[in-house]
C-alpha cells in the first residue's frame, strides 16, 4: 500500500499556501490539510478584497478579518465604532492592532502599530502586494547567489509577479523621469528609479487582478484538478498547539471555532506559518522555546509622505491627451484607485532604503477643500522610503505564562527601541524624500516617520541561522533547531536588516523549505 504522508499547516497566507503548493508538486502522494482561524472572506479562498468591487461587501470582508476587533468580541470589550485605539492611530484596513487597548490585548507600548490579519489568506488579502526582489546584505549570505535568483523566480512565479505593471502610464513615465533628474546620477547601475514589481494579472482594462494566497494556491484549489484532491482548507480552526513526542512533531491540536470543539490532528510533518507574532506564540505555547524565540525583531521604519503632482513639472514629460487618457483608464476600475507604482530599489552602499512612489489620483486622506492642491488635476504621489532596523536580541516579544490574551494564548509583551544606525538613515532617508517631493510638486503631508510596527513587514522572530548556537530559531531549510518535522515559514524567518518589502523573500525561503521537507517526507 503507498504510503500517504500527512502535513498539517498552520496559517493560510501566502507563506503557508506556498508550502502547500510546493510540498505537493513535489511529492507524489502527500496530502496537505490547512488550518486558519480566522473565516473564508471571498468564494475563490485566500483572494485579495482589493478585488471585491462592491465596496459595501470590501467593508465586510475587511472586518471579518480584524479578528478580536471585530464583530461581537469588540462589544464584549466595550469598544465602540471604528478601530481605533487611544484616538492615535488606526490599524490598516482588514487588520487589527495586537495592542487594541482591551482585556487580553497584547502590551507593545514601543511597537504601538503591530498589526495582524485572521483571515483566510492572512495579511495578504489586504495587502499592496509590492514584490521587490532582495539585494546586496539583504540577502541570507548562507544561501549561495545563483540559489537565491532561481528561488525568486519560482517565487515570483507563484505570486505572479509583474515587474513592468502600468509601464504604459505615460504619467507613471513622467514621475519617473523627474525622480531619475534628480537621483539618476547617484545611483547605480541596474539600481536607478524603475517601476516596481508587483503581485497580480494585468486585465484587459489596464487594471490589476491583485494576487494573495488564492494565487499562490493556484492548482490546489482549481476545480477538478488532482493536486486539489490532495488538498484540504479548514478555516475557523484555530491550532493551539503542535504536538510533540521528544523531538518529534506528531500534529497539531485544533479548535473548531465553529462548535467550540477540539481534536488532536496527527501528521507527519508540521508547518507553522502563522505570522511573525502568533508564530513563535505558538511554538511557546507547545513547549519549545528555543533562545532565540521571538528575538531580534526587526521591520522597516518607513517615512513617508504624500506630494500634490506639479502640472508645469509634469507637462515637461506628459501631454494633456496623456492626462485624459490617464483619467479615462482610472474610470474603468474606481474601486482601486492606484494608476502607477515606481521605485528606487535598495542599493549599497550609497542608497540603503526602498523608496515607494504609488501615483493616485486622490491622497490618502480628506485634504481640505481650500487647500491649494486639493483637486490637484495631475493627481497625487504617496511616497515611502523603507528604512533599515539592525537585529538585536534585546528587540522581540515574550510571552508570559501567567497572563493569557484574548484567545488564551500565553500573552505577548514587545520590546523595540531604534537605535543610533536607524535614526541616522532616518534622517538621510527624510532628506532625500524632502528631494524626492520637491523633484515632484507641493507637499501636502510633509515627510514624517511612522510609529514602530507601521510597516506591517516583521521579521526575525524565528529567525534563520547557520549553526544551532542559540542566535538562531531554525536551520537554513526552516526546520526548527531539534526537531526532526517542524518546520516554521514567513518573514520572521529573515535574520538579515532589509528595507524591502519581504513577502517576496518569504515566499522564496518557503519554496526552499518546501522543496527539502518534501524531499525529507519521502525518506
Ligand atoms: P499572514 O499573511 O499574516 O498569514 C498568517 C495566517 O495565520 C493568518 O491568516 C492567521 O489568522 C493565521 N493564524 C495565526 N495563528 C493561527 C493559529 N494558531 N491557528 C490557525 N491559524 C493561525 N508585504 C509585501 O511584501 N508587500 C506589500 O506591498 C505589502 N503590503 C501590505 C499591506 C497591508 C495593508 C498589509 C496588512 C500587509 C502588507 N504586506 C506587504 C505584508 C504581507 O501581507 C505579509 O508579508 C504576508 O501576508 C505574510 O504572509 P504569511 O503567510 O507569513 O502570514
Amino acid at each position: 500500500m503507498t504510503h500517504q504522508p500527512t502535513v498539517a499547516i498552520v496559517g493560510s497566507g501566502p507563506v503557508g499556501s506556498a508550502y502547500a503548493r510546493v510540498l505537493l508538486e513535489n511529492h507524489p502522494t502527500a496530502q496537505v490539510v490547512m488550518f486558519e482561524a480566522g473565516p473564508q472572506l471571498t468564494a475563490i479562498p485566500g483572494e485579495s478584497v482589493r478585488n471585491i468591487p462592491d465596496p459595501d461587501e470590501k467593508d465586510r470582508a475587511r472586518e471579518r478579518s480584524q479578528g478580536p476587533l471585530s464583530g461581537s468580541y469588540r462589544e464584549s470589550l466595550g469598544i465602540p465604532g471604528e478601530v481605533v485605539v487611544e484616538g492615535m492611530f488606526t490599524a490598516r484596513l482588514g487588520t487589527y492592532l495586537l495592542d487594541f487597548g482591551g482585556e487580553g490585548s497584547a502590551h507593545a507600548e514601543t511597537f504601538p502599530a503591530a498589526a495582524a490579519a485572521t483571515n483566510v489568506g492572512g495579511q495578504g488579502a489586504h495587502w499592496t502586494a509590492a514584490t521587490p526582489r532582495p539585494a546586496f546584505s539583504e540577502r541570507i549570505p548562507f544561501i549561495p547567489d545563483e540559489e537565491w535568483d532561481g528561488l525568486l523566480a519560482e517565487g515570483e512565479r507563484l505570486l505572479h509577479v509583474q515587474s513592468a505593471a502600468f509601464a504604459d502610464s505615460a504619467l507613471g513615465e513622467a514621475i519617473r523621469t523627474l525622480l531619475d533628474e534628480e537621483f539618476g546620477a547617484e545611483l547605480p547601475e541596474g539600481y536607478g528609479v524603475s517601476t516596481l514589481p508587483v503581485a497580480g494579472d494585468p486585465l484587459p482594462d489596464g487594471s490589476i487582478r491583485w494576487a494573495g494566497a488564492d494565487s499562490v494556491l493556484g492548482p490546489l484549489i482549481a476545480p477538478a484538478s488532482p493536486l486539489s484532491e490532495r488538498f484540504q482548507l479548514r478555516d475557523l480552526s484555530l491550532v493551539r498547539r503542535v504536538d510533540l513526542d521528544g523531538d518529534r512533531a506528531t500534529g497539531v491540536t485544533v479548535q473548531d471555532l465553529r462548535t467550540g470543539e477540539t481534536y488532536e490532528f496527527p501528521a507527519d510533518l508540521v508547518v507553522v506559518a502563522a505570522d511573525a507574532f502568533r508564530s513563535p506564540q505558538l511554538l511557546w505555547a507547545s513547549g519549545i522555546r528555543p533562545t532565540a524565540l521571538g528575538h531580534y525583531l526587526t521591520e522597516h521604519p518607513v517615512v513617508i509622505s504624500t506630494v500634490a503632482l506639479d502640472e508645469e513639472r509634469m507637462r515637461r514629460h506628459a501631454t494633456e491627451d496623456d492626462l485624459a487618457a490617464e483619467l479615462a483608464r482610472r474610470a474603468t476600475n474606481p474601486a482601486d484607485p492606484v494608476a502607477a507604482v515606481n521605485r528606487i530599489p535598495f542599493s549599497e552602499p550609497d542608497h540603503p532604503y526602498s523608496v515607494q512612489v504609488m501615483y493616485a489620483e486622490a491622497p490618502p486622506f480628506q485634504l481640505d477643500p481650500s487647500h491649494p492642491a486639493a483637486g490637484n488635476r495631475w493627481g497625487y504621489v504617496n511616497m515611502g522610503y523603507g528604512v533599515r532596523k539592525r537585529p538585536r536580541f534585546e528587540d522581540g516579544v515574550t510571552f508570559d505564562d501567567s497572563e493569557l490574551d484574548y484567545s488564551g494564548f500565553p500573552n505577548m509583551t514587545i520590546h523595540y527601541e531604534l537605535t543610533a544606525d536607524e535614526e541616522a538613515e532616518i534622517a538621510a532617508a527624510t532628506e532625500r524624500l524632502t528631494r524626492a517631493g520637491s523633484a515632484l510638486g507641493e507637499f501636502v503631508a510633509g515627510p514624517r516617520l511612522l510609529p514602530p510596527g507601521s510597516s506591517l513587514h516583521y521579521q526575525g522572530t524565528m529567525r534563520m541561522g547557520e549553526a544551532d548556537d542559540g542566535t538562531s530559531v531554525a536551520d537554513p531549510y526552516s526546520r526548527v533547531w531539534g526537531y526532526e518535522n517542524l518546520v516554521v515559514g514567513g518573514n520572521a524567518l529573515i535574520p538579515t536588516a532589509t528595507s524591502m518589502n519581504p513577502t517576496l523573500m518569504s515566499v522564496a525561503l518557503a519554496v526552499r523549505g518546501a522543496r527539502r521537507a518534501a524531499a525529507d517526507l519521502g525518506e
